[in-house]
């Protein structure tokens, strides 16, 4: 494999490790204090999404800005070499993501993204999740 840096490395070692990521426990947290009730990694729905609150018919996934490619986020620079296989598992990426989302809301659930990003305003987010609640 051609060298990346270190900091992509970095960000594709924490997105490999998909459960319970800072930004994940950070989130449950705030719901947690919330007096959300939810359900973690559920199984039998689509995508296995991150944070499940079975009682508001909700599905939080919590996206990695790199791996799920977010739009015009500082996290989510694209790696300079290997382009052509990183272009491709982006695509692979979010193709699931989208089928997924839509195929939970044939199921009759909401589905919410949180970006990792937005941990870097802890206020605004916990405003987002209020409204959602
Ligand atoms: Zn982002």
């Amino acid at each position: 494999m051609a060298e990346i840096t270190d900091d992509v490395r970095r960000r594709i070692m924490q997105a490999n490790k998909s459960k319970d990521t800072k930004p994940e426990l950070d989130i449950r947290r705030m719901l947690h204090a919330m007096g959300a009730r939810f359900r973690l990694h559920r199984k039998d729905l689509p995508g296995k999404p991150d944070i499940v609150l079975p009682g508001r018919k909700l599905c939080i996934f919590v996206n990695g800005c790199f791996w799920h490619q977010h739009q015009g986020c500082y996290l989510a620079s694209k790696p300079k070499t290997n382009s052509k296989y990183w272009s491709e598992k982006f695509k692979a990426n979010k193709l699931r993501d989208k089928r997924n989302e839509h195929d939970l809301r044939d199921m009759g659930w909401r589905v919410e993204v949180i970006w990792e990003c937005e941990l870097d305003n802890p206020a605004k987010l916990q405003n987002r999740l209020e409204k959602l609640l």
